[in-house]
C-alpha cells in the first residue's frame, strides 16, 4: 500500500473586497502543489473563527491522512466535547471542504462527482429585488427578468421594511429600529402589487427575517397565500419552529428555513413532520459539505428540497461548494445568489458563473476555484462593530435582525 497524503499545514486567510469580510481555509497536503479551499466565513466574528482554526483544529488535524473526510467530520464535531456553535463549524467547515476539494483533486473529479454525478447542467438561481416603495420593487424585478433570471426574491426598504414609525419612548438608544404590524402591512400591498403587475410566471419569494410574532408570521402566511409565492423565508425564528404546526394547518403557502441552525438534527422535525418545503442551510455553519450531504438526503426521503443559503457573507468558496451540491442533489430546489462583482471574481479564479438565469461549473477538478492570495492581501477586514444588527422593537427593546 502506498502511504497516505496527509494534512501538512492548514493556513485561514481573510479578505474583504466588499461589503462582507470573508473566511478561506487552505489546507496543504504532503503531495507537493496539492491543496484544497473551504469556506470557513462568520463574518459578524471572523476573528473567533480564525483563532479557532489556527489554535485549536490546525493542530488536531495536522499529519492526518486527507482521505477520512468522514472520520476527521464526525470526530471534530466532538472533540471540543463542548459543540453545535457557529465559530467552530465554521472552522470544521473550512477543513470538510477544503478536504472535498482535495479528494477532488486527488480522483480528477469534479465534487458533484464525488457525490454521485450531477443530475442536472446547472442551478437555477434567485436574485434580490429591493425598492422603496413596489412600483420600485416592480422595475427591479423586470430587470432581472430581462436579464434571464426566472425566481427573484422581493424586499421592500430591507429586512423589516421601512415606515412611518409610532413614537418612541424618550431616551431611546439609537438603532434599527421597525414596526413589526407595519411591516406585515406594508409587505403584503407590495407583493400584491409585484403579482398582479409581473404576472404568474415570474417566480417570487420573500425573507421575513424572523421579524414578525409567531402568531403574527401564521397570519402573514395565509394573507400571502393568493399570490403564490415560491417561497415565504424564515417566518419564524429559530426558537418557534413548534409554531411551523399552525402555518401547516392554515395554508398552503411554501416555507424555507433553516439559515440560523447549527446542528443537522435540528432540521429533522421540520423535515419529517413535513412542515417545511426548502431547507436554507448556510453549509459553513452547519460545518461543510459532510453534513450538508446528510440533511439534503434525509430531505430527499420526505419530499424537501434543498435551497442552500447564498448571500455575500456565504464566500465563494462557500458558493462553489454550494453550487457542486446543487449539481448533485436529486431534490434541489433553487440557489440563492449574490453577483459578486469584477473583483471577486478576480481574486477568486473559477468562481461559479451565472448566465440567463443558470449557475454553471467549471470542469476542474475538486471544488473549481482558488484564490489570488497577493491580490486578496490588498483587501483586508475591516474591524468594525456591526451596526445592522444592532435592531430594535418600536418600543427600543432589542429584536433579532
Ligand atoms: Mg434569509
Amino acid at each position: 500500500m502506498s502511504k497516505p497524503v496527509t494534512i501538512k499545514d492548514v493556513q485561514v486567510i481573510t479578505t474583504q473586497p466588499s461589503t462582507q469580510r470573508l473566511v478561506i481555509v487552505k489546507v496543504i497536503t504532503s503531495e507537493p502543489g496539492l491543496y484544497g479551499l473551504g469556506c470557513a466565513t462568520f463574518t459578524q466574528r471572523f476573528h473567533a473563527v480564525v483563532t479557532a482554526i489556527e489554535k485549536h483544529l490546525k493542530p488536531f488535524v495536522l499529519g492526518r491522512d486527507v482521505s477520512r473526510i468522514e472520520e476527521m467530520y464526525r470526530m471534530a464535531t466532538v472533540h471540543s466535547y463542548w459543540r453545535n456553535g457557529p465559530v467552530l463549524n465554521n472552522a470544521i467547515s473550512g477543513i470538510d471542504q477544503a478536504l472535498w476539494d482535495i479528494k477532488g483533486k486527488m480522483a480528477n473529479m469534479p465534487v458533484y462527482d464525488l457525490l454521485g454525478g450531477k443530475c442536472r447542467e446547472a442551478a437555477v438561481v434567485y436574485v434580490h429585488a429591493n425598492g422603496d416603495d413596489p412600483r420600485e420593487v416592480e422595475e427591479n424585478v423586470r430587470k432581472y427578468v430581462e436579464e434571464g433570471y426566472q425566481y427573484v426574491r422581493i424586499q421592500m426598504g430591507g429586512y423589516g421594511g421601512k415606515s412611518d414609525m409610532k413614537p418612541r419612548p424618550e431616551g431611546s438608544p439609537p438603532g434599527h429600529y421597525y414596526d413589526p404590524r407595519a411591516y406585515m402591512r406594508n409587505m403584503l400591498k407590495m407583493i400584491e402589487h409585484v403579482r398582479r403587475e409581473v404576472g404568474p410566471e415570474v417566480e417570487l419569494l420573500h425573507d421575513i427575517h424572523e421579524r414578525l410574532q409567531p402568531i403574527d408570521a401564521v397570519a402573514f402566511a395565509k394573507d400571502v397565500e393568493p399570490y403564490k409565492l415560491f417561497f415565504l423565508e424564515d417566518a419564524l425564528a429559530p426558537e418557534d419552529i413548534q409554531w411551523f404546526h399552525h402555518i401547516r394547518q392554515q395554508c398552503a403557502t411554501p416555507m424555507a428555513m433553516g439559515e440560523l441552525f447549527n446542528n443537522p438534527r435540528e432540521w429533522q422535525p421540520l423535515i419529517s413532520g413535513r412542515l417545511i418545503d426548502f431547507i436554507r442551510m448556510h453549509v459553513s455553519q452547519m460545518g461543510g459539505i459532510t453534513p450538508a450531504r446528510d440533511v439534503a438526503l434525509h430531505a430527499r426521503m420526505y419530499g424537501v428540497r434543498t435551497a442552500w443559503h447564498g448571500p455575500g457573507d456565504t464566500s465563494p468558496v462557500g458558493h462553489a461548494a454550494n453550487l457542486h451540491l446543487d449539481l448533485w442533489a436529486p431534490n434541489f430546489g433553487v440557489q440563492e445568489w449574490c453577483r459578486f462583482n469584477n473583483l471577486v471574481y478576480e481574486i477568486f479564479p473559477g468562481l461559479p458563473e451565472v448566465r440567463g438565469g443558470y449557475m454553471y461549473p467549471n470542469d476542474k477538478p475538486g471544488l473549481g476555484i482558488d484564490i489570488d492570495e497577493k491580490l486578496a492581501a490588498k483587501y483586508p477586514c475591516q474591524d468594525e462593530v456591526e451596526q445592522w444588527t444592532q435592531t430594535r422593537w418600536p418600543d427600543g427593546s432589542p429584536a433579532r435582525p
